[in-house]
């Protein structure tokens, strides 16, 4: 994968195009049946997203992601988790989750993690399945203990707009978050990446050039590039 290291990426989008200095990865729906065009510009990830998580059953599960790898078309597994607000039981919920798990484990691939007032359960989750393949969590607005305690078990996070929202504990704390952990990402917000970069690039204390250097080179690391 030849991606240059001056582009910004933005780790979690769902239909988002990137503009021409931006590559996305855009996470796919499952039980969508999406057919995944290649490009440079735009990864994929896919899985079945809690909320949807009675929309197919386990084997089918296996079975889709299992194809999507085969044909090198998503370079990670989910996004998929768990969500206490939204979607069928959380019984319902796990038992889709640790199929993913299951197959990305198979083909050490890493894992985009969805969770919703369960981070908790995700964690003990990780620690359970010894899963040691990374596992990403969108969308993240934790505490910083959480946040510790999540990339001390092999996380990263993946940051959106929260770290622009001066009220948020995360806009407080993130410049102390080991930059070696971390992603930006719009997920389906209608936020500017680049302003997130600017955003982390004055809580990190670095140029926001080095930012976009620093987080491509943790997307090399997470597909093992
Ligand atoms: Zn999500």
């Amino acid at each position: 994968m030849n991606i240059s290291e001056n582009l910004y990426l933005n780790f979690h989008a769902h239909k988002q195009e990137p503009a021409d200095d931006e590559i996305v990865i855009q996470s796919l729906f499952l039980h969508d049946n999406l057919i995944t065009p290649k490009s440079d510009k735009i990864f994929f990830t896919s899985g079945l997203h809690p909320w949807h998580a009675n929309q197919l059953s386990v084997k089918e599960i296996e079975y889709k992601l299992t194809k999507l790898i085969e044909t090198k078309s998503i370079i990670a597994v989910g996004e998929a988790g768990l969500d206490k607000l939204k979607g069928p039981d959380l019984e319902t919920q796990e038992r889709v989750f640790k199929a993913h798990i299951k197959v990305a484990e198979k083909y050490s691939l890493p894992v985009i993690v969805h969770s919703v007032k369960t981070h908790n359960e995700i964690l003990k989750l990780k620690i359970d399945l010894n899963s040691n393949v990374p596992w990403v969590l969108h969308h993240f607005n934790g505490s910083k203990q959480q946040a510790l305690d999540l990339i001390d078990h092999g996380f990263y996070l993946s940051l959106s707009y929260h770290i622009d929202n001066g009220n948020s504990r995360l806009s407080q704390y993130l410049g102390e978050l080991p930059i070696d952990k971390i992603f930006l990402e719009t997920d389906d917000f209608n936020v500017d990446i680049k302003n997130l970069y600017k955003v982390a690039s004055k809580k990190f204390n670095i140029p926001d050039q080095e930012l976009r250097k620093q987080l491509i080179k943790n997307l090399k690391k997470l597909i093992n590039e």
